[in-house]
């Protein structure tokens, strides 16, 4: 059994370009149906009539590959078409469209008891939906990254778009945010490709004024109940960038990432940038100047892309490893003014990393609260017992009442996964 379901959405949108492009588009979308609905109920009907007949199966065959051509002015046995009869819409597939959808129907309309004076053949409305393949279309943003994206998901100013085919872009509509909160939500499952777009169809709505896309999407099947009690710990730190423990089973746990990999990159940018805002203030000013900042923003984009890429790797396999365990929570330190270790917060962005970890948490119901990060790192997560100086340097942890030696961040990952101390 497929581990999927489809469910379908309306969205509307809205051309992007001026009045004269905005007439493109409609008068597109118009012709596309008229000639999509046209074409769609010449082949069925002559399919119908062709198996009525007992028509053999090549003779069938012959007349759906005929139901694929563009009429021929000279030669009228080439398409089912007459000459001037249909002009298939620029950029669709609408022939291979319409003869998916005829094979389709008919098998249904058989079902039903077609050829058995039981049901009537389909036919189409003019004006019915467009057909569009899940290739010809797909939503993007024009925020520099995805990170910006997120922060706009829930504002009014939100901007997702569509690329259609034959050079049509449309802006997605949402509303208030209140209202459209499911839509944004589904946009976002998009992006993370958790939901995956399929074939839909664009329609007018009942005014005629508005472009509706029915949107089709496979999404999974809803995942087992998460278990109220089950509690991912996660420990932000410099040698490994997250260590889950679960607060209720001693042996799962996971460390995700390095140091090594993420601070190789990160100070080789570093020293690069560096070289080279040094070369730029001998230079000086005038005219070469401009030219040799551009480098430099390079730099800047590529560090920043890589933070987040790194950053995105990481809260996946986070909320990866809440999914497989069922945990109804994710328990992070709360590092909103808390600086005792300047230097993790030069080198990791923590904040992004939060950040990312309670969005791709949302879209399982697993809620991200905040513990308090006081001591995590210097009580025992055996007997509870604390004191100064347990943790013995970045990696070790030794209690110093019972005797446990444990992985520091292995232990500062338990003691935030049992906290009750939430901000
Ligand atoms: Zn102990």
């Amino acid at each position: 059994m497929s581990d999927t379901q489809t469910i379908t959405r309306k969205i509307q949108l809205f051309p992007v370009g001026d009045k004269e492009e905005i007439d493109r588009v409609y008068k597109y979308i118009r012709d596309g149906m008229y000639n999509q609905n046209k074409a769609y109920n010449i082949l069925i009907s002559n399919v119908y009539s062709a198996i009525y007949s007992g028509k053999s199966k090549e003779e069938i065959d012959d007349i759906y590959k005929r139901g694929q051509r563009k009429p021929k002015e000279n030669d009228s046995d080439y398409s089912l078409y007459k000459s001037g009869e249909i002009d298939f819409p620029k950029g669709m597939m609408t022939q291979a469209s319409i003869k998916m959808a005829v094979k389709n129907d008919i098998k249904t309309a058989k079902g039903n008891g077609l050829f058995k004076g039981k049901s009537s053949l389909p036919t189409k409305r003019l004006n019915a939906p467009l057909i569009v393949e899940s290739q010809q279309f797909n939503f993007y943003y024009n925020y520099e990254n995805y990170a910006d994206f997120l922060n706009e998901l829930f504002s009014e100013k939100l901007e997702v778009f569509m690329k259609f085919v034959n050079g049509i872009n449309f802006k997605v509509i949402f509303g208030n945010p209140h209202k459209s909160h499911e839509l944004r939500c589904i946009i976002q499952n998009i992006f993370e490709e958790v939901y995956k777009v399929q074939g839909s169809s664009i329609q007018f709505d009942n005014t005629g004024k508005k472009i509706i896309l029915n949107l089709s999407l496979a999404i999974p099947k809803k995942r087992m109940e998460l278990d109220e009690n089950t509690v991912v710990g996660v420990d932000l730190g410099v040698a490994i960038p997250a260590v889950c423990v679960l607060n209720n089973d001693e042996y799962a746990k996971e460390f995700i990432g390095s140091k090594d990999d993420f601070l190789r990159v990160r100070t080789k940018i570093q020293a690069q940038k560096k070289r080279l805002q040094k070369s730029l203030k001998f230079s000086g000013g005038g005219h070469g100047r401009n030219k040799k900042l551009k480098p430099l923003k390079k730099f800047e984009d590529y560090e920043k892309n890589f933070v987040q890429t790194y950053s995105h790797m990481v809260s996946k396999r986070v909320v990866d490893f809440a999914v497989k365990h069922n945990a109804r929570y994710i328990n992070v330190e709360d590092l909103e003014g808390y600086n005792a270790n300047d230097f993790i917060l030069r080198n990791w962005s923590y904040y992004k990393l939060e950040q990312y970890i309670t969005y791709k948490a949302r879209i399982y119901g697993i809620e991200v609260r905040k513990v308090n990060p006081y001591h995590t790192s210097q009580i025992c997560s055996c007997c509870g017992h604390w004191e100064e100086g347990q943790r013995i340097d970045q990696a070790h942890f030794k209690c110093k009442s019972c005797g446990a030696e444990l992985n520091a961040d292995f232990n500062a990952a338990k003691n935030i996964a049992k906290s009750k101390d939430f901000r």
